[in-house]
């Protein structure tokens, strides 16, 4: 078993939360949330009268997250009525792990950016509808090709300086996280 952080805090992480709003929709946190209090498998049913959500937008949650192998559920069969019944639980270590892998393939692409930034001469408009390198202003004679306007060299430190911000706080939450696995 792999040791988690508190309940509490695995949640609340706002890297936790965006991943699982845009894997399994809105109310992603909110199912996790409630299983992760639950502490043992629960029905779908239970999840949506406790959220006041429609059933069945509980289960396209469930379905979207069982789809990444983040939700997982066991049928038993009810012995008084015949019917199957579906309880659900989430996998955190599941979670982190696609975070994680997510995070990382972020980050190569930035540190790409960062590299091809640093190693070219960027020219653009003064209404900056596309930054280019060199190689390619030159193909358009230097006159953008959406506006007409003359392309001058482009100042890229700006823009470095923001991706080394955004390169650095990935890197931050991807540590908070690899300390959970
Ligand atoms: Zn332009």
């Amino acid at each position: 078993m792999i040791p988690l952080p508190t309940k509490k805090k695995f949640i609340k992480l706002p890297l936790v939360q965006e991943f699982l709003e845009g894997t399994g929709g809105e109310a992603a946190i909110g199912v996790a949330a409630f299983c992760e209090k639950k502490g043992k498998r629960v029905t779908d049913e239970e999840i949506a009268k406790k959220m006041k959500v429609k059933v069945t937008e509980i289960r396209t949650v469930l379905n979207r997250l069982h789809y990444k192998g983040i939700a997982c559920y066991k049928k038993t069969k009810n012995k008084r009525n015949g019917w199957y019944n579906y309880t659900w639980e989430i996998k955190k270590k599941r979670i982190v792990e696609l975070i994680l892998e997510e995070q990382k393939e972020n980050i190569k692409k930035l540190e790409e950016k960062q590299n091809f930034g640093k190693n070219y001469c960027f020219f653009s408009c003064k209404n900056t509808c596309n930054v280019t390198p060199f190689e390619i202003a030159a193909e358009y004679q230097f006159k953008c090709p959406e506006c007409g306007e003359t392309m001058n060299s482009f100042d890229y430190s700006k823009k470095l300086e923001s991706i080394n911000k955004q390169i650095d706080t990935m890197k931050k939450e991807v540590g908070q996280l690899e300390k959970i696995t």
